[in-house]
């Protein structure tokens, strides 16, 4: 008989139930999608063998075209064809007006806080452009991989804001995609080099595209990559490159600055497939046609190109150390430099780059590539494909979680936006004599009351040892993994003994109902501190009345004669009427009385020297 096989702990049981899963690189100026195929990343070729998809949406009369083709008819077609949304997405009316008259785009003038443009085939907005772009990446996915993805990981600018995000997300819903989690670009890159399994310390993202660069200073600390500071310019790229280039052709051929557009937008051609070149070859040929049908014939060699690319070179230089400044680091201490777009191809870019680090930059993987293959890497082990242990940790808690106290008080363990994975432990106590289990009720929520949190779980720890009232000690640990799963341990610490129970606190909840919990704690700041300073007398007073009744049940008959118990009585129901009340500053006057009226008691109950009465008590009980 076959012997039957178990998994590896932590391992998919069920190798046949592998979720399709896709990381997608939504680009300025290109787009990718990347998956992960038996075991390795890699980027999705269309039907032609292209990689890279333009990011660029044509809307006509007959339909929407997207990529290669759309971006052909930038220049005939301007108005209609979008190049830029990923400039223009989440940001305000007021902000795209700042960008200036750059965008050959009729914006549509209206109040709405979302720009939108006007086409042929309707106004659009740059988050429906941007679902243009992942709907076809994400066709482009399931076609290749034969079936329905389960969900995408959606990569984006490391100072993208919540607005920039959401609307990021957005634009994924509309295409019909389920997103497991936005990534910073940087991150990504840094995963698809494995840095994320490496040692802790700061690495350095250095990313210059078509039209942008940013540079990216990250901490791994623990598993965790946090963002130290980001910097770069929005308006430096490839472009800029190309456009050095072209002057340094018309200076030499003689071509005037007015010259016809059809020229000048051929020599911008010229001057980009030159400087493709020029990475891998000492010379780039030149055939240029001139105004007057007349052709140029020349080259440019790698020295002449670097003369014109250091000035542009110097300025990344520059914010690359204005971010290591504003990371309060100095570049000795960057562990990796990792190179991400295109234009790291240059070589030029590398050895000034190098230079400014100390240390050669990973450059092995394709720079258009690092950052859709990180998403995928990601994407895959988010789809379960993957041990937990490969989940990149650099989520947050969005709320924050605790557990009841006596009173219907919330204690909070783990406050909101704390970095996951993250443990905390605190100590608890019993509230009556002889408690042996103690109810634990795990909540979330910025609110004080148990009331106003959701509920995540309850369970009970049971064989706590006899002892009186707060004299026993149990620790409560919260544990909330890398995937945002929460356990809660109690362990009593002279036994031993522990419950546990895990839980998902995300389970169920939407950003909305995020925000809107967030809200009511704004709102209700005031009212609930009030509430607080009441729950917290009662909590206060009820303990002075169980104090104060078990002393009287053990040994008030041996030490008090009738009159002189009356009065502890009735300082005793007053305390008690005052805890039925809702005044809190009433529930502590009355709470002084007693310990007041028993002032004499107490002391007899010490110098009695009935030591085992007293044993773990403290004279502070009745105050
Ligand atoms: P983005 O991140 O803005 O979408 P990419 O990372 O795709 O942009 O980079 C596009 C830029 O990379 C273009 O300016 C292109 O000319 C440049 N590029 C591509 N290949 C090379 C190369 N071999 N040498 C120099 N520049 C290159
Ligand atoms: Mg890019």
């Amino acid at each position: 008989m076959a012997l039957l096989q178990i998994a590896e702990p932590g391992q998919a049981a069920a190798p046949h139930e592998h979720r399709l899963a896709a990381g997608i690189d939504l680009g300025t100026t290109n787009s990718l999608v990347a998956a992960v195929r038996s075991g390795q990343a890699k980027t999705l070729p269309d039907a032609q063998g292209r990689h890279l998809l333009p990011s660029v949406v044509r809307y006509t009369q007959d339909g929407v075209i997207v990529g290669h083709e759309a971006r052909e008819a930038a220049a005939s077609d301007p108005l209609n064809t979008i190049a830029s949304a990923k400039r223009l997405i989440g940001r305000p009316v007021s902000d795209i007006k700042s960008l200036g008259g750059s965008l050959p785009y009729e914006f549509v003038d209206q109040d709405s806080s979302v720009p939108r443009i006007r086409t042929v085939s309707g106004d659009v907005s740059p988050m429906e452009v941007s679902a243009e772009i992942l709907r076809v990446l994400a066709h482009r996915a399931e076609e290749t991989l034969g079936g329905e993805l389960s969900g995408v990981v959606i990569t984006v600018p490391a100072y993208f804001d919540d607005a920039q995000r959401q609307a990021t997300k957005d634009a994924a819903r509309l295409a019909g995609l389920n997103v497991f989690r936005l990534l910073n670009e940087p991150t990504a890159a840094a995963v698809a080099y494995g840095l994320d399994r490496g040692a802790d310390g700061v690495h350095a993202i250095f990313d210059l595209g078509g039209g942008t660069f940013d540079i990216s200073i990250l901490r791994l600390n623990r598993g965790v990559f946090e963002v130290m500071s980001t910097g770069g310019d929005s308006a430096l790229g490839g472009d800029d490159f190309d456009q050095a280039i072209a002057e340094w052709i018309m200076d030499q051929a003689g071509i005037a600055d007015d010259a016809d557009h059809k020229v000048l937008r051929q020599l911008m051609q010229d001057a980009r497939r030159a400087k493709e070149v020029l990475s891998d070859a000492e010379v780039a040929e030149l055939d240029i046609a001139i105004p007057g049908d007349g052709r140029w014939q020349g080259s440019i060699d790698r020295e002449t190109f670097n003369r014109l690319a250091d000035p542009l070179i110097r300025k990344t230089i520059s914010a690359c150390r204005r971010a290591l400044r504003d990371a309060d680091i100095s570049a000795d201490e960057v562990r990796e430099v990792v190179m991400v777009g295109g234009s790291t191809r240059m070589p030029r870019v590398r050895e000034k780059v190098g230079d400014f680090f100390g240390r050669a930059p990973l450059v092995d993987i394709d720079p258009d590539k690092v950052v859709a293959l990180g998403a995928a890497i990601q994407a895959d082990v988010l789809a379960g494909n993957k041990p937990d242990d490969e989940i990149l940790l650099l989520d947050v808690t969005p709320l924050s979680l605790g557990l009841e106290t006596m009173g219907g008080l919330v204690e909070k363990l783990i406050p909101r936006n704390t970095t996951i994975p993250v443990a905390r432990a605190q100590e608890f106590t019993t509230f009556k004599d002889g408690q042996t289990a103690m109810a634990i009720h795990v909540l979330q929520g910025e609110r004080e009351m148990v009331e106003h949190c959701r509920s995540l779980a309850r369970f009970e720890l049971r064989g706590i040892p006899p002892m009186v009232a707060g004299a026993a000690r149990i620790r409560v640990t919260f544990r909330v993994d890398a995937d945002g799963l929460l356990n809660v341990e109690a362990e009593e610490l002279s036994q031993g003994v522990r419950a546990q129970v895990t839980v998902k606190p995300s389970y169920g909840l939407t950003d909305e109902e995020i925000s809107g919990m967030l809200q009511a704690s704004y709102e209700h700041a005031e009212q609930d501190m009030q509430e607080r300073k009441l729950a917290e007398a009662r909590v206060e007073g009820m303990r002075v009345v169980e104090a104060l009744q078990a002393a009287l049940a053990s040994d008030g008959d041996r030490l008090l004669s009738n009159d002189e118990r009356k009065p502890i009585e009735t300082a005793l129901e007053q305390l008690n009427q005052a805890i039925a009340g809702n005044d809190a500053d009433a529930i502590e006057e009355q709470a002084k009385n007693v310990e007041k009226v028993c002032e004499f008691y107490v002391e007899r109950r010490m110098n009695s020297g009935i030591q085992e009465a007293m044993a773990g008590h403290n004279i502070n009980e009745f105050e």
